[in-house]
């Protein structure tokens, strides 16, 4: 079954953009995905093909019309989750990546100037996704950020089945970090257990740095993974990022 994804946006020409190289490219060629387009002011009423409006109530910047929005929507839904870029929404998650992967795939709409009338939301059941705290100024990096993440866990596009599994946030953690050749390198050297052959040593290495690393870089996931209780021995760090003499 392929992941389809319609993405609604006043920019068609913006896609595939990054989307159509390396990874998500190849799979989009070989069919494991598709894309398409449809350009808002396609659905513009009048004949100056306005898509905005000035906000009610006043103040900066322009609104996108729900009608026009809708028009838009309507013109290919089919069952999909309908989702609109918006800092509005709840922050994309590896697990809500899962959950729209698991699907048939996505209708994205992507907002410009100061975003959506909020009556599509409930009209046309939107979901909000937001990518991040803070503004971009237009939703289409946000469906590709959004895109890339479902595409690259669609199954047959990593190479290896289960190659998606200790990344970072896949298990409520950070990801251990990663060394390759050469060994020695401006007088810092790979950490020695990773070396040592022993697979028992290194998981366990491996595990410690990621429940440290996660402590240190972002304490919030760190809490909600079970906090002190699972802390790494203190000192892994410098321990085995020594910087030979
Ligand atoms: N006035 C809005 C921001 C509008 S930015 C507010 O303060 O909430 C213009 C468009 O860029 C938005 O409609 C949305 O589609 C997109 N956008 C901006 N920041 C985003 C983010 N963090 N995540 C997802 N989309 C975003």
């Amino acid at each position: 079954m392929t992941f389809r994804a319609s993405v609604l946006t006043l920019y068609p020409d913006m896609f595939p953009g990054p989307l159509g190289t390396s990874l998500a490219g190849r799979a989009l060629d070989t069919g494991k995905w598709s894309l398409d387009t449809t350009n808002i002011r396609d659905f513009a009423i009048d004949k100056h093909r306005t898509v905005d409006d000035t906000p009610a109530g006043g103040g900066a910047g322009m609104v996108l019309r729900c009608d026009v929005l809708a028009a838009a929507i309507d013109s290919v839904a089919d069952g999909r989750p309908i989702l609109a870029m918006s800092p509005r929404g709840a922050p994309l998650t590896q697990g809500r990546v899962r959950d729209f992967v698991a699907g048939e795939g996505a209708i994205i709409l992507c907002g410009r100037f100061e975003g959506f009338d909020e009556r599509i939301f409930e009209a046309r059941a939107v979901e909000p996704v937001s990518i991040g705290d803070y503004i971009l100024s237009g939703g289409e990096l946000g469906a590709m950020v959004l895109l890339d993440a479902c595409v690259r866990l669609l199954p047959g596009v990593m190479g290896a089945p289960d190659s998606g599994v200790d990344e970072s946030f896949e298990t409520g953690l950070l990801e251990h970090p990663h060394y390759t050749r050469p060994q020695e390198w401006e007088g810092r050297t790979i950490p020695e257990v990773l070396r040592s052959g022993d697979h028992a040593k290194i998981a366990a290495w491996r595990k410690a740095r990621a429940i440290e690393d996660t402590r240190l870089r972002r304490p919030d996931l760190y809490e909600r993974h079970g906090g002190v209780s699972q802390a790494s021995p203190s000192g892994a760090r410098q321990r085995d990022e020594g910087r030979s003499k």
